[in-house]
């Protein structure tokens, strides 16, 4: 058999006659001596070495043509039933806060009403029953402001799964200010494993108030540190050009003086004009250009390793994907507190992005018809076939394109994800070193 070098291998860096390589198809991490990494094409014979190369997917079989084996993947998976159905419910889009950056539109909004609760239990039955397990995101607005049906819409999806052995999980995407003892324990009960909390800094009340004006950030940190017992709790700043500073403050407040060094989940993205959408307060002007926020993600997940492994960044989940996200399948649903049925939760509200409604047709209807309005029709550009990073990009997000007109949005961690692999390959070193040492 001869093996050729994987066109998804992305060199990190060359040090002690070797060099650091990562593979976007198969996530590898692996240091290579110089002397292998300088065959283009080996057909010798397989020693440990060129074992463990060929298992990671760095050198990869001559007749194999990677993108077709990747189309024929993207195909099947979008397909496929994957066993998990995960669908987000917005009970509401209305929020008790009003963040100067935010594009959600909240004004006259109402609550999920029980009507189209029952609504939605109906129609989703039938659908669960095709899968082993049902994943829900909770997504607002501030899905806590509606509560109640929250918890009646779960305990009736809890008990459906449970008598027909389904696996019921959920996660929660919330403002974190409404996190209190009794919200808490109705949480649990709802299955709630992992709540997402927006911080962004020390000077997060700058852009994040409540909607009387008042300050929300010591609410979020109390509730924060009070729930990290009940929850997986990751952590998400929005980065602008000025703000980095604040945020490793926050970062210092909640390790030092709150103890929660290995206790949260770290993310940051930019603060972006999402591709021309108004935001809340019209004079807001301080979205973050790629350029700057590659460094401030730098600086930003190097500051975290002060404290806690950079496993706990959620930026680095770099894994590669076969399908470029959860829109193109067939079964994906996002559905609101007015009955709307959309295939990503990004372009809730946007009417043209709108599949259909569950009081004028069946969900089962709306998902049986033809292309879903075009969300599952997909290609990768030309040009992206050429690219390393294809396998975790896939083009870039399917909503974000669709709106913008744009054939290709590249992915966030392209120009960062060097950095990014060399801290996370000197954590691994430190870790077999500490090992070593005990
Ligand atoms: S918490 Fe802020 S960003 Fe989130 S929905 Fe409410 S106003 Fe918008
Ligand atoms: S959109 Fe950019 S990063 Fe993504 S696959 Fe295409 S060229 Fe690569």
């Amino acid at each position: 058999m001869t093996y050729k070098k994987s066109r998804f291998n992305s060199v990190i860096e060359a040090f002690d006659d070797g060099v650091l390589i990562f593979n976007t198809m198969t996530a590898a991490i692996l240091w290579i001596p110089n002397e292998l990494w300088e065959y283009e094409e080996y057909s010798g014979d397989i020693t440990e070495e060129w074992e463990q190369v060929i298992d990671s997917g760095i050198w990869v079989e001559c007749n194999i043509n990677e993108i077709e084996e990747m189309e024929k993947y993207l195909k099947i998976s979008a397909k496929k039933n994957s066993g998990t159905l995960a669908i987000t419910i917005v009970p509401t889009y209305a929020c008790n806060m009003k963040c100067d950056y935010c594009f959600q539109h909240d004004y006259l909004e109402p609550i999920m009403s029980y009507d189209t609760a029952d609504k939605i239990l109906a129609s989703l039955m039938p659908i669960i029953l095709k899968y082993t397990c049902l994943h829900v995101t909770w997504f607002g607005g501030e899905p806590m402001l509606a509560l109640e049906v929250m918890e009646y819409l779960s305990q009736n999806l809890i008990e459906f799964c449970t008598a027909n052995s389904i696996k019921y999980t959920a996660d929660l995407i919330t403002n974190g200010t409404l996190l209190n003892n009794t919200n808490v324990d109705i949480l649990k009960q709802c299955c709630v494993m992992s709540v997402q909390i927006t911080l962004d800094g020390t000077n997060h009340d700058e852009v994040r108030k409540m909607k009387d004006g008042s300050s929300s950030y010591q609410i979020i940190i109390n509730n924060i540190a009070e729930n990290v017992k009940n929850f997986n709790i990751v952590v998400r700043s929005n980065v602008t050009e000025s703000n980095t500073i604040n945020i490793k403050n926050m970062i210092d407040e909640l390790m030092i003086d709150y103890n929660l060094a290995g206790k949260v989940f770290f993310s940051f993205y930019p603060v972006s004009d999402f591709e021309g959408k108004k935001p809340k307060c019209d004079q807001y002007n301080h979205f973050c250009g790629l350029n700057v926020y590659d460094s401030e993600l730098i600086d930003l997940c190097s500051y975290v390793t002060r404290y806690q492994s950079i496993r706990l960044v959620a930026n680095m989940d770099l894994r590669p994907s076969t399908i470029p996200c959860e829109a193109i399948c067939k079964d994906a649903v996002c559905l609101d507190a007015h009955g709307d049925v959309y295939k990503c939760a990004l372009s809730m509200q946007n009417m043209e992005c709108r599949i259909g409604n569950i009081f004028e047709n069946s969900l089962k209807e709306i998902l049986d018809d033809g292309d879903q309005k075009g969300w599952l029709t997909f290609k990768w550009e030309d040009e992206c076939k050429e690219c390393k990073f294809l396998p975790m990009c896939h083009s870039g997000c399917i909503f974000r394109k669709r709106v913008s007109g744009k054939t290709k949005i590249c992915a966030l961690q392209i120009s960062t994800h060097k950095q990014l692999i060399k801290l996370l390959f000197d954590e691994i070193k430190k870790e077999e070193t500490d090992e070593t040492v005990d």
